[in-house]
């Protein structure tokens, strides 16, 4: 039977039920009298007792007969109730909804029949009631997500389609010597598709999806949250292979506290070791894999991220303009488009938009066409739903203010132009000011091999690449900014580890100052004792270096800045530049150089 004709006959049997349930209710309701024939009666004497429910009254007559009626007026009847000496009984007028609720009963038991029906049906549909919390997502024609409905996560794919591999095949799979991932921990800001991307992984591997969110736990009374865990388990497992998607796990999973915990603390630690007690117990033939979502990784419960559990990691991050336009074109395929227009300039348009965002904004345009009774959505209708959703993210203050977008692309280009420039670093992988955590932007370094020892060079050069953000912002801007603080941070470390722990400092000489302890676990170090002076001589050679280092990086940045205006622009422009891009920016660089220098030489001579 189809979920359709199930629930046909469900309501079939419900009106059934209803004018059943109605015609006994009749059948048990008193001898009906009207008001007149009540009054005579009592008139008569020949009432002995009453019960008023408002207006309503049962009553039996002297004759031991029931009867009901209606009173119109209740306090001058009772007057004469109690002349008459007539046992009163009364109660508080909810006739109606009591009635109401007697009549709904045969309701009430079929519902909770198609619950417990629908609970022991295999992968049945989203039943989100009552106990049941969650819901299972039937991979079926129409509701099937793919990967084709996920826009920009190109990145992620090859991991995510093992996973896909490993739920399609599990037996194959491992005798292949794959490791079946338990769980797969989506982190990334809010509305950038994590939900949508579980949902895809159980669409295309056409398994059940159970999820439950994070804050559906929250201010439950104790022990539901871990016996809802333990349910979701058991189920998932009953359907396996399938998904279980818990989403905001931090919720759950936040650190957990230790000494002063509170109630809702209590209730939440319970939750989560039901949650570690039901991963750590799977068969390895009952192939169900935990996918959870979050936007705060830092906040995890490190217990959670051990081996066998969420050990798999994948990073979304808010999309750069081709990932936009991506998600653009996602969505503009479900609404009617005048031809012609341009996505690519939109996507331009709305820096910092999430996904959920970029679908709100097509969608919010589709409702502009038709109130304005277009037949095609036109790019006048997307500036209108933009001005109206980016007015409601200024609020929120999420928009990405210019002036800080400019700066941060002068920062990054300054740390990458290092990089790229100085002899014995590590390439340049990516630049990008879409911001990521609490960083505005991010330059990343890949380095050619695993390095065991470094250079001397090489530690020096790495202080000056993270000068060279806030050396950037310097040159064009001319004044400092606090995001460069993490930067100066890490220099200043490296520069503490040169002189103290590598000995590579003239001035101090090959002493280390410092042990480590512990060897590979780089657990704890031991400070080696040393004078007040050598204090002094240590502080003063860590600053000569860094000051040292923002020198030339200066000079370096001052000498190479049309190329920093250059790299700086492209990032603006594409908010990320692969290493592949930043070579090509260099290589236009080089040659206006070149070009200048002939001029140049050729204007002196002539
Ligand atoms: P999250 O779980 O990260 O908060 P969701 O998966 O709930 O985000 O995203 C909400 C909606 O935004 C999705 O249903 C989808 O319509 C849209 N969306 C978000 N990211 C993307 C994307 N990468 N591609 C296409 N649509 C997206
Ligand atoms: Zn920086």
């Amino acid at each position: 039977m189809s979920q359709i004709q199930i629930g046909l006959l469900l309501l079939l049997l419900t009106l059934l039920g209803v004018v059943g349930y109605n015609v006994y209710l009749k059948e048990i309701t008193p001898n009906e009298i009207s008001y007149t024939e009540f009054m005579d009666k009592l008139q008569k004497g020949q009432i002995k007792s009453v019960h008023l429910r408002g207006g309503a009254v049962e009553g039996e007559d002297i004759g031991k007969q029931s009867f009901s009626s209606y009173i119109p007026d209740v306090p001058e009847t009772i007057t004469i109730l109690k002349e008459k000496s007539v046992q009163i009984t009364a109660e508080k007028d909810n006739e109606n909804i009591g009635g109401f609720l007697k009549s709904m009963v045969p309701v009430f038991l079929i519902l909770g029949g198609y619950l417990i029906f629908s609970r022991t049906q295999k992968g049945s549909g989203s039943a989100g009631l009552g106990k049941n919390k969650y819901s299972s997502f039937v991979p079926s024609k129409n509701t099937k997500v793919s990967f084709e409905d996920v826009a920009g996560i190109s990145e992620a794919r090859s991991e995510l389609i093992e996973i896909v591999e490993s739920l399609k095949n599990p037996d194959k799979f491992s005798s292949l010597g794959g490791y079946i991932p338990k769980g797969v921990l989506l982190q990334g800001p809010p509305g950038t598709g994590k939900t949508l991307l579980a949902k895809a992984i159980a669409g295309e591997a056409s398994v059940p999806f159970f999820s439950i969110g994070g804050s559906d736990f929250v201010e439950m009374f104790v022990g539901v949250g871990a016996s809802r865990v333990r349910e979701l388990f058991t189920e998932a497992k009953k359907n396996a292979p399938a998904i279980i998607f818990i989403d905001e796990i931090d919720a759950i999973g936040g650190k957990r506290s230790g000494g002063n915990a509170t109630g809702s603390n209590d209730e939440r630690e319970q939750t989560l070791n039901a949650l570690l007690v039901e991963m750590d117990g799977f068969n390895s033939d009952q192939t169900v894999i935990i996918i959870a979502a979050t936007n705060r990784p830092d906040m995890l419960d490190p217990a959670l991220l051990r081996p066998g559990r969420f050990d798999r990691q994948v990073t979304i991050n808010l999309p750069d303009v081709k990932g936009r336009r991506k998600i653009l074109e996602v969505h503009a395929k479900k609404i009617i488009m005048q031809p012609g227009i341009n996505l690519s300039e939109i996507a331009r348009s709305i820096p910092g938009f999430s996904g959920a965002e970029i679908a709100n904004l097509v969608n919010e345009a589709a409702l502009m066409a038709a109130r304005h009774n277009k037949i095609a959505v036109e790019l006048s209708d997307f500036e209108e739903a933009k001005d109206k959703i980016s007015l409601g993210l200024e609020r929120k203050n999420v928009v990405i203010n210019e002036t800080i977008r400019r700066v941060t692309a002068y920062h990054e280009a300054g740390h990458a132009i290092t990089a790229k420039l100085l002899p014995e670093t590590d390439p340049v992988h990516k630049i990008t000011i879409i911001p990521r955590g609490r960083a505005l932007g991010l330059t990343q370094q890949l380095p050619l091999d695993d390095r065991y020892t470094y250079s001397r060079n090489y530690l020096i050069n790495r202080i000056k690449i993270l000068m060279g953000g806030r050396v950037a912002e310097e040159i064009v801007f001319g004044h400092q900014t606090t995001g460069a603080s993490n930067d100066i941070l890490t220099a200043t470390d490296i520069a503490n580890r040169l002189v103290c722990e590598f000995g590579m400092s003239q001035a101090i000489g090959p002493v280390a100052y410092i042990q480590e302890q512990g060897g590979f676990l780089g657990g704890s170090t031991i400070t080696k004792p040393y004078s007040e002076k050598t204090a002094e001589n240590i502080d003063r050679e860590i600053k000569r270096i860094i000051e040292e280092c923002y020198q030339e990086t200066v000079e370096l940045l001052t000498e190479n800045n049309k190329f920093l205006h250059k790299l700086a622009e492209a990032l603006l422009v594409n908010e990320t530049v692969d290493g592949e891009e930043m070579d090509i920016v260099h290589y236009c660089y080089m040659n206006e150089k070149r070009i200048e220098k002939k001029f140049m030489k050729n204007h002196k001579e002539g």
